[in-house]
């Protein structure tokens, strides 16, 4: 946070400045949604950039609130308790959200997928990790996937056809993300929830700072970059990856084999929604870098790669990557 800080505090807030007077810089740390967030914010005032702050907050609490699979009371878990057969009424923001999912799942051939509840719990991702027998992997591999659900956009209407779970984990806080976007007028914002980095408002002359960090060590930066607009999501290289029988295994499984994906390394997705982002991400995670680069050059995405090679870190971007909007490489760390 004091980097950050420090870096934009030599940076003019060019947008805001013009509007008479020095902008005022806020930030905050803050635990949400299960990780740990940093918000800033560059106002006119620094009670303008404050408010912007708790607004964002209340955001994403109330996101939390609603999506959480840990909390029974929210909307996800009225859906994952949905019995077969009988459809679940999606109130209109989760019915604009649902198709935003479907729409990745079907784009990206199903490497991203949350409608693996039940592989994730059969391997306990969200708890301490664990190998299932092979008749509980087959039973949980039997009730994953969105293909064990139907969703109706013109009714919003969900219906299981198994008692399959949805996780939220590879989207949830790209979702937020773009509610806060909406949520937030004037103020420059820019928040990093737990990885993924979303910013809005008039930017920061040369873009806000950021960092990517080191796959193999999460909490290293590796790559600097600036981002002058939409979100940077990065799967990977995550202290959540579990260690089963003394193994390190992905928290990230691929859908289509029922397994953990396999790449030791960590791939940036920069999208203007933050939702898209997210998934794509996580997809290109499961792709890994020779099949994700080519999805991505075909569908004209901005992933960059970052590669584990013996000692060294290979980096690999995509096209759109190198001429996105919205992200620009300063250096290495
Ligand atoms: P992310 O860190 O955004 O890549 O999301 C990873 C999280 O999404 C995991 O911790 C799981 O909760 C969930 N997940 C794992 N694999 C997938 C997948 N292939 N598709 C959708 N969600 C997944
Ligand atoms: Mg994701």
């Amino acid at each position: 946070m004091t980097r950050l800080v420090t870096a934009l505090a030599l940076t003019s807030c060019a947008a805001l400045a013009a509007r008479g007077g020095a902008p005022a810089l806020v930030a905050r740390d803050v635990y949400v949604m299960g990780t740990r967030a940093t918000l800033a914010a560059y106002a006119p005032t620094r009670d303008t950039g404050r408010a912007a702050l708790d607004t964002a907050l209340a955001v994403l609490d109330e996101t939390e609130g609603e999506l959480s699979t840990w909390r029974d009371t929210s909307r996800i878990s009225a859906l994952n308790h949905q019995p077969v057969g009988v459809p679940w009424q999606a109130t209109p923001t989760l019915c604009h959200m649902f198709a935003a999912v479907w729409q990745w799942y079907e784009a990206t051939g199903g490497a991203f997928d949350p409608g693996i509840g039940r592989l994730l719990e059969a391997w306990d991702v969200h708890g301490e990790g664990a190998i299932p027998t092979r008749e509980a992997a087959r039973r949980a591999q039997s009730l994953s996937g969105l293909s064990r659900l139907s969703f109706d956009s013109s009714r919003c209407t969900l219906t299981k056809h198994a008692d399959a779970t949805i996780d939220v984990g590879a989207f949830g806080k790209g979702e937020a993300l773009d509610r806060v976007d909406a949520a937030l007028g004037d103020s420059a914002w820019m928040i990093n929830l737990g990885g993924q980095i979303s910013v809005g408002g008039p930017t920061p002359a040369g873009g806000w700072p950021v960092a990517i960090a080191d796959p193999r060590h999460r909490d290293r930066p590796f790559l600097q970059v600036r981002l002058l607009e939409g979100s940077l999501s990065t799967s990977g290289g995550s202290e959540r990856n579990l260690v089963v029988n003394g193994i390190r295994v992905s928290h990230i499984f691929d859908p289509r084999s029922g397994q953990p994906a396999r790449f030791g390394g960590s791939v940036s997705v920069w999208h203007r929604r933050g939702l898209a982002a997210d998934a794509l991400s996580t997809a290109l995670f499961v792709m890994g870098p020779d099949e994700g680069l080519r999805w991505a050059e075909a569908h004209r995405v901005a992933a960059l790669y970052l590669i584990p090679a013996g000692d060294a870190v290979r980096v690999a971007a995509s096209a759109a990557f190198q001429t996105a909007a919205g992200v620009r490489v300063t250096g290495l760390e």
